[in-house]
């Protein structure tokens, strides 16, 4: 074969690769469009049975002289990049996310803010055990400036035996507490039956990891305007927790906050493994406010100061600690939850490391 034959088939195979390019991006347009009118629908983008049909029909019609399997291969791997072509698009149309809200939002608790740029502490018991213990915890909090006050009244526990929370005789504790020292109360809520009562006791609602999937209470709370502390599933991936965002929003309620609290891992040193990346991840593709809750995620006492600076460091908007009067008998999470001192020892370290600027020295 001469030189100049083969730079003539060589010309030819770059008209077809050029034929190759416009042909898949047309079809890329057209996949799209045929996203965009199942999203109108409600209808789901991937469809084995339509995939199955196209590939037979490439099956039918194959002349040669590549394999049918082999051009089944290639094809599917146009198909794929076709559904992560309709994927991106769903990112755009997502109200959690970025590319739709550009901006940060900015939750306003009783005139506190989360997401302004200014990184805050929430702080308080596992669980409201008395009015003491509550009120011994605000006060504490109080006097280093901290105006976030956690506590749970219905507990979701992995034994039925186990301590469940004073329930509405907590949520009162609670506002109670909040009303005496002037701080936003945070709690749990575990059933939509409760979300209307928890309106008139708590400033911010709380949804526990357990029910990060049930979807028909992030709707009811949704269809709330008061602010939202979702935290992150025990085993969901950060695709799931945004998605699980998304349904408080699209219900109506953006002011919403998202918490990373440790997944399960294989790893049984800690209680949870805290994935720190989730945290610059859930900031980057969302525009809420992201916060790490050090406790639940590590489990571990000697590790909430170190997990609270690589939380603060890597740009979460608050971190969560438990605190209890006397950790030893507390009722739940005896284990990992500070004392008063421990707590003030942590608070001063985090001031002093520069990390939390708007708490007392
Ligand atoms: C809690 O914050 O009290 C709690 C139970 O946390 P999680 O849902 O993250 O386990
Ligand atoms: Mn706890």
């Amino acid at each position: 074969m001469s030189h100049e034959e083969l730079d003539q088939l060589r010309a030819k195979l770059d008209d077809k690769n050029m034929e190759l390019l416009k042909l898949l991006n047309e079809r890329g347009n057209l996949v799209k469009k045929i996203g965009e009118v199942k999203s109108k629908a409600g209808t789901k983008r991937f469809d084995p049975v339509r995939e199955r049909k196209m590939l037979d029909l490439i099956a039918e019609e194959n002349e040669g002289p590549f394999e049918t399997t082999t051009l089944q291969h290639l094809f599917k791997q146009v198909f794929k990049a076709s559904l992560e072509l309709m994927g991106e698009d769903e990112q755009k149309t997502l109200l959690v996310s970025r590319k739709k809200h550009p901006e940060n939002t900015v939750v306003n608790v009783k005139d506190t803010l989360i997401g302004d740029g200014v990184q805050k502490l929430i702080a308080g018991p596992c669980s409201v055990e008395s009015e003491e213990q509550v009120l011994t915890v605000a006060k504490a909090l109080k006097e280093r400036g901290i105006s976030l006050l956690r506590g749970g009244a219905f507990k979701p526990r992995t034994s039925p035996y186990d301590f469940q929370g004073l329930g509405l005789e907590g949520l009162k504790i609670l506002k109670k507490a909040g009303d005496q020292y002037d701080m936003a109360v945070i709690s749990e809520i575990v059933s939509p039956n409760d979300i209307e009562t928890a309106l008139d006791y708590v400033d911010v609602i709380q949804i526990g990891a357990r029910n990060m999937h049930n979807f028909e209470l992030l709707k009811e709370v949704g269809m709330t305007d008061k602010p939202v502390l979702l935290k992150r599933g025990l085993s969901a991936t950060i695709s799931e927790f945004i998605h699980a965002a998304e349904y408080v929003l699209s219900r109506g309620n953006t002011n919403l906050m998202l918490c990373e609290r440790g997944i399960r891992t294989y790893e049984t040193a800690t209680r949870n493994t805290l994935d720190i990346s989730a945290i610059p991840i859930l900031k980057q593709e969302t525009h809420l406010p992201v916060l790490a809750d050090v406790t639940h995620s590590t489990g571990r006492r000697d590790l909430l100061l170190p997990a609270a600076k690589a939380a603060l460091a890597i740009g979460a908007d608050a971190v969560m600690a438990e605190v209890h009067p006397d950790p030893a008998v507390a009722l739940s999470d005896s284990a990992q939850q500070m004392d008063i001192a421990e707590f003030n020892e942590f608070v001063t370290t985090l001031r002093e490391s520069n990390l939390l600027k708007d708490v007392a020295a």
